[in-house]
């Protein structure tokens, strides 16, 4: 039998989230200005602003290879705390189970549950590619 989240293990997850959130968004922040494209430092200028716009929206035309990996990952944590605060955070986006909290615990991004993580990355997983 797998454990459920308590309470406060969501909560400590979900200032986790906000934190690496605010981070990466800082870092992604300070990658636009650093870059020459006039467009990409106005995106910069929006950073805090975020309102209803989600990131992945605001970022969807942003091309910068520098940024790619902090771009995914903003994404991935955008997305747990869409989760969070629609009450689904914690279940598997694929089969609706819930996810074991020591999973969430240690990946608090995680968006499905072992079986169809593992599932999915045997159908997608191509060789040269990285796992998530
Ligand atoms: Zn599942």
């Amino acid at each position: 039998m797998q454990s459920t989240l308590s309470q406060t293990q969501l909560h400590d997850l979900n200032e986790t989230l906000e934190a690496r959130f605010r981070e990466l968004w800082e870092t992604i922040h300070q990658e636009l200005h650093s870059s020459d494209e006039e467009q990409y430092s106005d995106l910069a200028g929006r950073v805090h602003d975020r309102g209803d716009e989600s990131v992945a929206d605001l970022l969807a035309d942003v091309n910068l290879a520098v940024i790619d990996h902090h771009v995914e990952e903003i994404r991935e944590v955008e997305a747990a705390i869409l989760r969070m605060s629609a009450g689904t955070f914690g279940l598997c986006v694929d089969c609706g189970q819930e996810v074991a909290a020591e999973r969430l615990t240690a990946y608090p991004t995680a968006a499905r549950c072992l079986r169809c993580q593992s599932q999915r990355e045997r159908n997608y997983a191509q060789p040269g590619h990285s796992k998530l």
